[in-house]
């Protein structure tokens, strides 16, 4: 049975950036995730996905709505439960050179939540944890000793993924954990991503900035813009079928190894910068870039709704479609 580990509901945070500006960075987001997939959150820098991740992990409160871990609302558990909470919600962070301490070794860098929370007595028995987790990411018990520099990017990741499993977690946070490394090692750790979520039947969030490697470990998929989903999906569907200009665009940007098909296939160039989320456009927050744009996109907000099954999108070209057809009123795929 399908069981929802993670409920975001109309979520929305929101930052007061002085003198009655707020800038929306999150603004009435809502998906689920189910026990044992890989959920991914895809969108441009500034779209408000890592702040999600990030309200997520409590690091920041939430403006409004809420998040549901296992039907608890996780800025609301007395501090006992959101010390467990936090063990079985794990991050991994983008930068793998900046999320490391660069003063201490593998070992310290590994044992430290495990110290935290006060998992080992004995310090052998955490020592071999530590060895059992760098063989678990492809790494050895002869790099314990070793400095994060001693190590290449793609070594780096699978350090501070180690980091996340020495508390044993139900669900990890994958912010963007593939973006700063090389094309080469990018398949490897999602390869190991993969491995380890079969393994020990972890649920991913995963964070990324465009829809490249995504599809290679997502279950299902939403697409953020300028702090709103506009499109959420099954990712075979997401890539068959994409509904979203947006989603299109991206997808249209992915490179094809086939240099034909490459050089013969239409691309969508988005024109114009990501507006700014303290002054986010009106109506259709993507009008100012949407080839597609009509004139209702400016006067109202297109409602988030189901098109197809489990296919959901917001944009006027749907409107008006009942709930079992997504054929735009405009042949979007013509263009
Ligand atoms: Fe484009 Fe209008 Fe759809 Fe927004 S609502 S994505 S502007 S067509």
């Amino acid at each position: 049975m399908v069981e929802r580990i993670l409920e975001i509901n109309h979520l929305k945070k929101h930052f007061d950036m002085g003198r009655g500006t707020m800038l929306k960075a999150v603004n009435d987001v809502s998906f689920h995730v189910n026990r044992g997939e890989t959920f991914g959150l895809v969108g441009e820098s500034g779209c408000g996905k890592s702040t999600i991740g990030r309200t997520i992990m409590t690091l920041y409160d939430r403006t409004a709505g809420e998040v549901l871990f296992n039907g608890k609302n996780v800025h609301e558990l007395p501090t006992k439960e959101k010390f467990k909470y936090y063990r079985s919600m794990q991050m991994i962070f983008q930068d793998p050179y900046a999320s490391l301490n660069p003063r201490s070794t593998v070992r310290e860098v590994i044992s430290e939540p495990m110290e935290v929370h006060g998992i080992f007595k004995n310090k052998k028995e955490q020592l071999e944890r530590v060895y059992q987790l760098l063989e678990e990411v492809g790494l050895n018990r002869d790099h314990a000793n070793r400095y994060p520099h001693e190590f290449s990017g793609g070594q780096r990741q699978r350090i501070g993924i180690a980091r996340a499993l020495a508390l044993n977690p139900d669900f990890i946070i994958a912010d963007e954990p593939i973006s700063a490394l090389d094309v080469s090692v990018q398949a490897q750790v999602v390869n190991l991503l993969k491995e380890l979520q079969v393994e020990k039947g972890l649920t991913f969030l995963f964070i990324a900035h465009d829809l490249s490697m995504v599809k290679q470990i997502s279950d299902r998929i939403g697409v953020m813009y300028l702090g709103n989903m506009v499109e959420m999906t099954a990712a075979d569907q997401l890539y068959e079928r994409p509904l979203h200009p947006y989603t299109r665009a991206l997808l249209s940007a992915i490179p094809i190894p086939d240099p034909d098909i490459e050089e013969s296939r239409e691309r969508i160039i988005l024109e114009g910068e990501l507006p700014s989320p303290i002054n986010p456009p009106s109506g259709c927050v993507f009008r100012t870039r949407c080839p597609m744009a009509m004139d209702i996109c400016a006067k109202e907000k297109p409602v988030w709704q189901e098109v197809e099954q489990e296919h959901y999108v917001a944009c006027h070209l749907y409107q008006e479609s009942s709930g079992t057809s997504a054929e735009p009123k405009v042949n979007i795929l013509s263009k």
